[in-house]
């Protein structure tokens, strides 16, 4: 039965594996999306944020490992399907994504126009004229005239292409977008354009997203809640007026306090350390080298994830029993 929720991940595991050893990439995550909420997904590179949009979008490598949990879209277990029934009926109609460096992958030799009409060709055995014509009302909608639309990738600027990118994505109408770093290869000003943007198709569309950026100002832009991963592991999920404004977990009190403030008449903090590696990663807290609260327990056992409130967890030892 469908809740709230457009999207509800359990337990969720996704390890490749590699001539050095297991990679836990994606580590046991959990985590919510209202409908019509966008969830930011925020943590240092190489922290697994990009493998979590991945094993949504059952995009996996052949070197998995294992990848295994819950994923319900709207109350239906993804899980379940076979690739063949995911690839047909979620990837690009319910579920769509845009990667990281994605308007600088565009087809050089194909009109715009063309490769935003293709999805509905190919997955939907739409006609070319109505596919195109469908694909006319996109532009409209992502701030493109129509002349756009027999234009090549290299006529256009970044910002342009990245309009191109976002109606290809949203052109089947899928019920949950993720983004991933959409805007970390464009100009300051084109990005708060970008933002703008997707800030009136969310609202326009009543769509959910998954934001990922290592950028926690960009991500509270536009996101209702936050989770914040570390080493393979989401440590803080909650709203997001919570999270900046008090978060729980040492990592992301950490992470805050090293965002530069114009108005604060304070440094910003410097983190020490590095995370671990994810081929054999500690198996006690993840975080324990570069924690200022560590504690003996902190070494010996992964910490639970502790519920504070019905909408917020931190996972952390120093919430247990309290
Ligand atoms: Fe720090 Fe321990 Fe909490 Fe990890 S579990 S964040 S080491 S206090």
């Amino acid at each position: 039965m469908s809740s709230g929720n457009i999207l509800e991940v359990k337990d969720l595991y996704l390890y490749y594996k590699t001539f050095k050893g297991i990679v836990q990439a994606v580590d046991g995550i959990s985590f919510k999306i209202p409908k019509g909420t966008a969830m930011g997904l925020v943590g240092e590179s190489g922290c697994g944020k990009s493998s979590t949009a991945n094993a949504i979008m059952r995009l996996l490598p052949g070197n998995t490992y294992r990848y295994e949990g819950s994923i319900k879209l709207d109350g239906m277990e993804l899980m379940d399907l076979t690739d063949d029934e995911f690839r047909s009926r979620i990837r690009w109609s319910e579920i769509a994504m845009i990667f990281q460096g994605a308007m600088n992958s565009l087809n050089p030799v194909l009109k715009v126009g063309f490769q935003v009409a293709e999805p509905l060709i190919v997955h939907l055995g739409m006609p070319k004229e109505e596919a195109l014509e469908r694909a006319r009302d996109m532009f409209e909608k992502v701030g493109l005239a129509p002349a756009f639309l027999d234009r090549y990738p290299h006529e256009l600027s970044g910002g342009m292409r990245q309009r191109v990118v976002i109606a290809m994505a949203m052109v089947m109408n899928p019920k949950l977008l993720i983004l991933d770093e959409p805007t970390s290869a464009l100009d300051v000003s084109i990005q708060a354009q970008i933002m703008n943007l997707l800030k009136q198709l969310k609202k326009e569309y009543n769509l959910s997203m998954i934001f990922i950026t290592h950028d926690i100002a960009l991500a509270s832009d536009i996101s209702d809640y936050l989770a914040v991963m570390y080493a393979g592991q989401i440590v803080e999920y909650g709203p997001i007026e919570e999270v900046l404004l008090n978060p729980q977990h040492p990592y992301s009190q950490k992470l805050l306090a090293s965002i530069p403030r114009l108005r604060v008449d304070k440094e910003p903090e410097f983190l020490p350390g590095a995370p671990p590696g994810l081929i054999n990663p500690p198996k006690g807290c993840r975080f324990a080298n570069r924690c200022p609260s560590r504690m003996d327990i902190c070494d010996k056992e992964d910490p639970e994830i502790i519920w504070l409130n019905k909408d917020h967890f931190v996972k952390c030892h120093l919430y247990k029993g309290g």
